[in-house]
C-alpha cells in the first residue's frame, strides 16, 4: 500500500521496542557497536546466521479453486472455494487459521471497537469520518459463511473477529493434505467510505461502477517456522502474510465487463472479441501502448447495462493471494515488456475510465514497465506474466499479486459554456507515476519476497520505498522523489512521539515516516554513504535472490547485507531500526598544529607570541593609547634586568636541556621533529545520538576543495565526541560536515567551521485588525430580508 495520511487512527497504546541498552555499571560508556546477535533469534536449520534460508527451510502451501459472483446490482461477491492445505511443515497440526479480513469492517471488530478518535473529534469529525461511523454502525459487513464442510462432512470452525480456526478431526501429519471448503457472500464495501483496500466506488455520470475485489475470500493464515500461526487479528494498518500456491479462479460478471485479475486469462475466445484477442497480440511486441478497449468504445459501453453474465477463467502459479478488478467503464491498454534474462514478454496493462484521461494512458502502462525495468536489475527478474495498474476504488494505491489499484486521476471541470476542460496537477502526475512504481514494486516485496507485513510493514514498504527511489531516479533527472533524501527523514526522526522502525505494524506511530521514509532513507545512506553502490546493490540482490517465494523475517535481511558485503552493519542496523536517536553531529573545532620541535630558539619566541596575545587588556591599551606618565619613566634607576628581559629569553640550561633531549633520539625520530607539514584537529560531537559517518568538504586557503569521508567506526571508543586529524601541505580555511545532504544530519547551523552567518529574507506584513463587525452584520441581514420580502410580493401570483 502507499501511505497517503491516515484518516482513522487506531491507537493501541505505547509499545515503544527499545533495544535494551547495555547498563554500565561504572562510567555512562555506550557501546554503539555492540553487535546485535543477543535481540536476533538464534541461527537454525531453518535460517542460517548468515540470513540465507537454512537446508531444512519449509513452508506450507495452499491450493484453491474458487468460483465466485460478482452482483453488481446488489454490490455483493458470492463465492465458493475448494482448498487443498498442503503441509510442508515438520509438525503435527490439529487446526488450521484462516483470516476473514472482511470482518474487520464489522462494528463488532477490534478495528472499530478500539478505534482511537482523537481529543479533537468531540468538535470537529470530517465528513467522511462521520460516514464511516454511520455506515459500520448500521449496515452489515463482513463474511457470511454459508458452508464449511470437508468431504462433504461438516467441520468445526471458531470465528475469532477477522480470524477463523479450523479444527480437524484427525491431526494433520508432516507430508499430508487437508482438504475444504468454504461457501460465502458478503456486501461489499464503497472503496473511499469505509477506508478500505479495495470495494466499489460509484459513478454519478452513467450509473456504474468499478469494482476492484480483494481480500475477498477466507485465505489460509501464514504457519511459520519462527511464529508459529501468525493469527493477529487484521486492525487495518498490519496487512497480511500468506502462503504460496496455485489458484484457479472462475469469476462471473455482467457480460459487457471488462476483468483484470491476478493469473493468465484461460478462455479469452469466450470474453473477449476477435479485434481484441488481436489487438493483444500486437501489444506483445508493440514499442508503446496499445489500446485493447479504445477511449471510444469504453464510452459506448458504459452507455447501457445488461442483465447477461460471463464467466472469466483465471489461472494463477506460485502466488500468495488474488485480486480482480471489474467494470463496464474500463478502457483498456497494454505493452510487452521483455525481461532481461529469460527473454519473455511480460503484460505491462492498465485499466481506467473515461474519468482517468488525459493522464492515465500517458502515464500507466509506462510506470509498470519502467517498475519492471528498474526492478528486476536490483532484484529479480519479474516471475509472473502480468502485471496490471487499475485506476480503482480507493484515493492511495494496493498491490496483489500481478495486479494494483491505484487512485491518481486528472481535474475535470465545465466552464459556463458547458464545454469541459481537462487539466492535471503536478503532483497528480508524478503521485501517479510513483504510486504505480510502488504497487508494483510490491508485486517484488512482499508478493514474491515473502516477508511478514502483519508484523513488520518496514520490510515491504521501506524496502520497497527505496526501489522505488531508485526507479524515480532512472524516469527523469531531478524527479520530485517523496521517499529517499536523506533529509525526508529528518522531521521524523526529530519528532518528540515516534517508535523505533522494529515496531510491529499496528503499533507504529507515524506510520509513513516509519514504514516507508526512515527505512527508504536508512537503505539509500547504506547505499551512498556506508557500504557504497557495488557493495550495497550486491548484498540487496543477494537477499532477494534468496528469498523470493519464500519467507524472511528482519534478520536474514540484517544478516545478509552484512554476509555478503562483508560490512559490520551492526551499528547501523542497531541506531537506526532499534532506536529513536537520530542524526545531529556539531563539528565544534578545527585545531591547526605544527610539531614542537623542542629548540628553545624556535619554540620560545612561540611562546612569546602567545604570551603577547594572552596579555592584551583593554585597560593596558588605553593608558599606552593615552601616553599615561609612568613612574618608571620619572625614576629610570628603577629599572632593571626583568624590565630588558622578558620570560622567554634563551638560556644555556634550555639549550643544553635541547642537546641532551636530541641525544636520546634516534635519527626517525630527529627527522619527525623537522616534519613541516600542517596538522590539523577537527573536534566532533554527537549530538542526536546515532554515529555516523563523517563526510567532509575541507576548502584550503588556496580555494581548492577535498572531499574526505570517515568510517562510522572513529566513534568505537567514544560515542559522543571525536577528533579527526588530518595532516596536508596546504592550510585549510573551513570545515563543512555532510555538504551534499547525505545523512540526514538535522542541523545544519552546526556543520561548518568557523561558523557562518545564517542567510534569510525577512518577510514584512501588515497589521490586521480582525474584529467582527456585529452592527453591520445585522444592517445587512435586515437589508436582505427586506428585499426579499419586496420579491415575494412582486411573485404574488397574478
Ligand atoms: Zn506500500
Amino acid at each position: 500500500m502507499r501511505f497517503m495520511g491516515i484518516v482513522l487512527s487506531l491507537s493501541l497504546g505505547l509499545q515503544v521496542a527499545h533495544a535494551e541498552a547495555v547498563k554500565q555499571t561504572k562510567g555512562d560508556f555506550e557501546d554503539k557497536f555492540r553487535q546485535l546477535e543477543e535481540h536476533l533469534p538464534t541461527p537454525n536449520v531453518y535460517r542460517t546466521g548468515s540470513g540465507a534460508p537454512g537446508h531444512a527451510y519449509w513452508q506450507q502451501e495452499v491450493d484453491y479453486k474458487v468460483k465466485v459472483a460478482l452482483n453488481e446490482k446488489e454490490r455483493t461477491i458470492t463465492g465458493s472455494e475448494h482448498v487443498v492445505y498442503q503441509n510442508n511443515s515438520p509438525d503435527t497440526l490439529s487446526y488450521l487459521w484462516l483470516q476473514l479480513d472482511q470482518n474487520r469492517f464489522s462494528k463488532h471488530s477490534d478495528a472499530y471497537t478500539t478505534m482511537e478518535m482523537g481529543r479533537e473529534a468531540s468538535k470537529k469529525l470530517s465528513y467522511s469520518t462521520m460516514r464511516f461511523l454511520a455506515r459500520t454502525e448500521f449496515e452489515d459487513w463482513g463474511f457470511q459463511l454459508t458452508k464449511v464442510k470437508s468431504g462433504g462432512k461438516d467441520v468445526r470452525y471458531t470465528i475469532n473477529d477477522t480470524m477463523m480456526r479450523i479444527d480437524l478431526d484427525k491431526p494433520l501429519k508432516p507430508g499430508e493434505k487437508f482438504e475444504f471448503d468454504i461457501d460465502w457472500w458478503f456486501n461489499i464495501p464503497e472503496g473511499k467510505a469505509m477506508g478500505a483496500r479495495g470495494g466499489y466506488e460509484p459513478y454519478k455520470r452513467d450509473g456504474n461502477d468499478i469494482f476492484f475485489i480483494a481480500q475477498w475470500f477466507p485465505r489460509l493464515a501464514a504457519y511459520t517456522d519462527l511464529a508459529g500461526w501468525e493469527h493477529k487479528q487484521f486492525l487495518g494498518t498490519g496487512e497480511f502474510t500468506l502462503e504460496f500456491g496455485d489458484y484457479d479462479v472462475e469469476i462471473t460478471v455482467p457480460a459487457d465487463h471488462i476483468v483484470g485479475s491476478t493469473g493468465v486469462l484461460q478462455n479469452p475466445k469466450d470474453v473477449l472479441t476477435a479485434d481484441q484477442r488481436k489487438r493483444l497480440e500486437e501489444a506483445k511486441t508493440a514499442e508503446r501502448p496499445v489500446f485493447i478497449v479504445t477511449h471510444e468504445e469504453a464510452l459506448e459501453n458504459e452507455k447501457e447495462g445488461t442483465d447477461q453474465t460471463k464467466t472469466w477463467h483465471f489461472k494463477a502459479e506460485n502466488v500468495r493471494d488474488f485480486a480482480f478488478a471489474s467494470s463496464r467503464k474500463f478502457v483498456w491498454d497494454a505493452l510487452g515488456v521483455k525481461m532481461p534474462d529469460s527473454g519473455r514478454t511480460v503484460m505491462a496493462m492498465s485499466l481506467y475510465p473515461d474519468e482517468a484521461m488525459p493522464l492515465w494512458d500517458k502515464y500507466s502502462t509506462h510506470s509498470i514497465a519502467h517498475t519492471l525495468d528498474t526492478y528486476s536489475r536490483y532484484s529479480f527478474e519479474y516471475p509472473y506474466p502480468v502485471a496490471w495498474s487499475v485506476n480503482g476504488p480507493i484515493g492511495g494505491g494496493m498491490e496483489y499479486p500481478m495486479i494494483t489499484s491505484n487512485g491518481p486521476r486528472p481535474v475535470i471541470e465545465k466552464k459556463d459554456n458547458g464545454e469541459e476542460v481537462r487539466t492535471y496537477t503536478k503532483r497528480a502526475k508524478y503521485g501517479l507515476i510513483s504510486v504505480i512504481i510502488h504497487e508494483i514494486g510490491h508485486i517484488y516485496f512482499p508478493m514474491v519476497v515473502n516477508s511478514d507485513e502483519r508484523n513488520w510493514a518496514w520490510m515491504d514498504e521501506g524496502l520497497n520505498s527505496f526501489l522505488q527511489s531508485q526507479a524515480e531516479r532512472e524516469w527523469e533527472v531531478e524527479y520530485p522523489s517523496r521517499y529517499g533524501r536523506a533529509k525526508e527523514a529528518i522531521p521524523y526522526m526529530v519528532s518528540p512521539d515516534q517508535t523505533p522502525i522494529m515496531t510491529q505494524s499496528d503499533s507504529i506511530i507515524g506510520y509513513g515516516p516509519n514504514a516507508y521514509t526512515k527505512p527508504a532513507v536508512a537503505l539509500n545512506i547504506l547505499r551512498e554513504t556506508v557500504m557504497g553502490r557495488e557493495l550495497f546493490d550486491f548484498a540487496f540482490k543477494e537477499y532477494a535472490q534468496r528469498w523470493k517465494f519464500k519467507r524472511p523475517y528482519p534478520a536474514d535481511f540484517f544478516r545478509t547485507m552484512e554476509d555478503a558485503s562483508g560490512k559490520d552493519l551492526d551499528w547501523f542496523f542497531r541506531g537506526w531500526f532499534y532506536t529513536t536517536d537520530h542524526v545531529d553531529i556539531a563539528v565544534t573545532g578545527l585545531t591547526h598544529a605544527q610539531i614542537n620541535t623542542g629548540d628553545p630558539e624556535v619554540e620560545n619566541q612561540f611562546k612569546r607570541e602567545e604570551d603577547l596575545e594572552a596579555q592584551r587588556y583593554i585597560a593596558e591599551m588605553r593608558n599606552k593609547a593615552d601616553g599615561m606618565p609612568r613612574r618608571v619613566d620619572r625614576f629610570p634607576e628603577l629599572l632593571d634586568f626583568y624590565n630588558e628581559n622578558d620570560d622567554f629569553i634563551v638560556t644555556k640550561a634550555q639549550k643544553d636541556a635541547y642537546a641532551g633531549m636530541l641525544k636520546g633520539l634516534e635519527d626517525w625520530q630527529k627527522e619527525l621533529l623537522k616534519f613541516g607539514h600542517e596538522l590539523y584537529f577537527i573536534d566532533f560531537e554527537n549530538i542526536g545520538g546515532l554515529v555516523m559517518p563523517l563526510v567532509l568538504d575541507v576548502e584550503f586557503e588556496d580555494g581548492s576543495h577535498e572531499e574526505v569521508r570517515v568510517a562510522a567506526e572513529i566513534w568505537r571508543s567514544d560515542a559522543k565526541h571525536a577528533t579527526k586529524v588530518l595532516v596536508r601541505d596546504k592550510k585549510i580555511k573551513s570545515v563543512t560536515l555532510d555538504p551534499y545532504n547525505e545523512i540526514a544530519d538535522a542541523e545544519k547551523a552546526n556543520n561548518v567551521w568557523p561558523p557562518k552567518p545564517h542567510v534569510s529574507r525577512v518577510e514584512l506584513y501588515k497589521r490586521r485588525a480582525e474584529q467582527r463587525n456585529l452592527m453591520k452584520e445585522y444592517l445587512e441581514t435586515q437589508e436582505a430580508e427586506e428585499a426579499k420580502g419586496d420579491e415575494a410580493e412582486d411573485s404574488e401570483p397574478q
